[in-house]
């Protein structure tokens, strides 16, 4: 396969917020395993803006023991950007525009965006990401919907990006070529998602671990249990989250899309004295990755 293949393919590119490399390394993921290897990778981002910010502009996480193979390529970036500095490795795809988006829409992709968490709410001025898409989808939460317990310690169904799979790959399907991104809030704390319902145990858990986000605190730190019976509910996310790109994956082989899977950033539970993101932990900079080309 020449490498002029890669950069006339379609493209999927998932980002899974918030999601641990070590949670990766437990959960049962046939759909993201078919893909590739697990890569262990690190992210030039401790937070969805700025790891989001890099990815537009190429800047994958980049695997700690290897470069990105695709196919029968090894690759030392899957796209470069003219702006990145000159590399022995070779890329998959060079782009000379200021964003992945820019790039595809200007050679007539249709180019769709997807999210979740709040960085992606366009209703939100602030927000430049969603504003990178001609066309972006957002399910979460409203902006500025009061932090309430209500509000966020909350199941969640519709509100997951990846619950409208079925909408997404028919928007790309109605397009001769396009480029989809999605960001997927199931593995973002609540971690709630149909497989990881609430109960009154991870509810009263969930409560505390935002107070320490929140607070930027340590204390009082979450028992070990509690941490466990967390990281387990990020595991299931994850999960879900591999059934629903099952789908999405199934009705968009027959395009045989370049896709492209990983966390933006991660989360610590207090290993190294913090919870959440934001900060340079290897448990927040440590992500999992996984590439691949579909086929029918
Ligand atoms: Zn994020």
């Amino acid at each position: 396969m020449p490498a002029a293949d890669l950069a006339e393919r379609d493209v999927v590119l998932v980002t899974l917020d918030s999601c641990r490399y070590d949670v990766a390394t437990r959960a049962s993921l046939p759909h993201l395993s078919a893909l590739g290897p697990l890569l262990e990778a690190e992210t030039p981002g401790t937070y969805t803006f700025p790891a989001h910010s890099a990815l537009f502009n190429g800047f994958l996480p980049q695997p700690v023991n290897a470069g990105f193979v695709l196919g029968h390529h090894r690759l030392g970036a899957v796209w470069r950007s003219g702006a990145a500095r000159p590399a022995t490795r070779p890329a998959g795809v060079q782009f000379t525009g200021t964003t992945l988006m820019e790039h595809y829409a200007d050679r007539g992709y249709r180019v769709i965006g997807a999210g979740g968490v709040t960085f992606f709410n366009p209703g939100e001025p602030g927000n430049s990401l969603p504003r990178l898409f001609p066309e972006f989808h957002y399910v979460g939460r409203p902006a500025q919907q009061p932090l309430t317990r209500a509000g966020r310690v909350v199941d969640r169904d519709e509100a997951l990006t990846l619950a409208h799979a079925g909408f997404l790959a028919q928007r790309c399907l109605e397009a001769d070529r396009f480029f989809l991104f999605i960001n997927c809030p199931s593995t973002h704390i609540p971690y709630t998602t149909p497989n990881s319902p609430l109960t009154p145990s991870t509810g009263e858990a969930l409560e505390r671990l935002y107070r320490l986000h929140d607070t930027k605190s340590a204390h009082p730190p979450l028992a070990p249990d509690a941490v466990e019976e967390l990281l387990g509910m990020q595991r299931r996310g994850l999960e879900w989250a591999d059934e629903q790109l099952g789908l999405l994956f199934r009705r968009l082989a027959h395009r045989q899309p370049l896709v492209v899977v990983c966390a933006d950033h991660g989360e610590e539970f207090g290993e190294g004295g913090r919870y959440g993101h934001g900060h340079p932990h290897p448990t927040v900079t440590t992500v999992p990755l996984w590439c691949g080309l579909l086929s029918p």
